[in-house]
């Protein structure tokens, strides 16, 4: 059986360190890397746990490796930070650590990671008893002063999304009733329709890019990452500013596939796009002033105007025609 230190010295060879700001990488007690002047460091730390936060049996290794680091740099982006080095803690079963697990799971996390530019420099293995546990740090950089937080959003804001919403819920509903991606590369529109709606849930793409320019010339006021849903993040965005929002269901950018897909299997778009998480979309609030001088699309992805920041005692509503009610954070809560 392959031991510890062989796994860390195989791992050791495949990141030959290159970014200048290392000094010592992985393979020595702990790692040491130089700051940056005047810029400051981002943290973020990510827990995934077997059976709560990903099903092993519908898991894939090399996409859970992707989603351990996509998950943190979605983090990262959320701060208006450009992402720089990461850390990958894991504790696995005997019976696992017998199989490719490892290797495919490093295959995913350092091929997100090499898009990048980002260099795994540490972690820590050990044993379970029976399931999997995945800790995922990764550290970034901005401009001193500069990082965008969930605080700084004012009424009159308007309030903009990346991408589209809706389809990691659709993905995990469909996966809990059984779908599975296809094993080639079929043609079928409808096959390629549902394997891009697994691939929201099972492979979700950080905002990286939107993360690096929102920050310039403070585009962004405030800003948070879609990991629980629409409508629990805006009302932790709302409250961290002490305003409240006012979203149009009219404007939400569904994702298409999922208007499709849903249709046939009594699953609701708009609830799916407002409450179900793990889109890893950004989304920010930017003074009205500004809104001319936002980018149209960063690395293909487009952004959509979908509300209006009010005053507190105005609270979190959403409207819908003539209708307007109050939008509860319905999204996902571990306890
Ligand atoms: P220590 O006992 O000093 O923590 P380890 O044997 O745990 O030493 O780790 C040796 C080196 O390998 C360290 O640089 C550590 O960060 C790195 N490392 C250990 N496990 C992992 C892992 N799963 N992923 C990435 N790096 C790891
Ligand atoms: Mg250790």
């Amino acid at each position: 059986m392959r031991s510890e230190f062989d796994f860390i010295n195989a791992l050791r060879q495949r990141v030959a360190s290159s970014s200048q700001s290392i000094v010592t990488g992985l393979g020595d007690d702990a790692a040491v890397f130089r700051s940056s002047p005047g810029k400051e460091t981002v943290v973020s730390t990510d827990l995934l746990v077997e059976n709560i936060d990903f099903r092993r049996t519908t898991t894939p290794p090399y996409l859970l490796g992707h989603k351990a680091l996509a998950v943190s740099l979605s983090d990262l982006a959320a701060m208006g930070a450009r992402p720089l080095l990461g850390l990958v803690s894991i504790g696995i079963p005997e019976d696992i650590w017998q199989t490719d697990f490892v290797d495919r799971f490093y295959d995913g996390w350092l091929d997100l990671a090499n898009r990048y530019g980002v260099q795994l420099i540490g972690g820590d293995t050990s044993r379970t008893n029976e399931h999997i546990v995945i800790d995922s740090i990764a550290i970034g950089e901005c401009l001193a002063g500069m990082a965008v937080k969930r605080t700084g959003a004012s009424p009159a804001d308007q309030i903009f999304v990346t991408g589209s919403l809706g389809a990691a819920a659709a993905g995990l509903r469909l996966i809990e009733r059984g779908a599975h991606l296809a094993e080639q590369n079929l043609d079928d529109e409808d096959s390629q329709k549902l394997d891009h709606v697994l691939l929201r849930q099972l492979r979700p793409e950080p905002r990286v890019g939107w993360g690096i320019v929102l920050p310039e010339d403070r585009l962004a006021t405030a800003m948070i990452d879609l990991s629980d849903g629409l409508s629990s993040d805006i009302n932790h965005l709302c409250e961290a500013s002490n305003v409240g929002a006012l979203i149009d269901a009219s404007l939400l950018p569904i994702d298409e596939r999922v208007v499709e897909l849903c249709g046939r299997r009594a699953l609701d778009p708009l609830q799916l796009a407002l409450h179900g998480g793990e889109d890893f979309e950004l989304l920010f609030a930017v003074k009205p002033e500004h809104v001319a001088r936002l980018p149209r699309r960063v690395d293909g992805v487009e952004i959509k105007r979908i509300g209006e920041i009010t005053r507190a005692e105005d609270g979190v509503k959403i409207s819908e025609g003539t209708r307007i009610w109050d939008l509860k954070p319905g999204g996902w809560k571990h306890f």
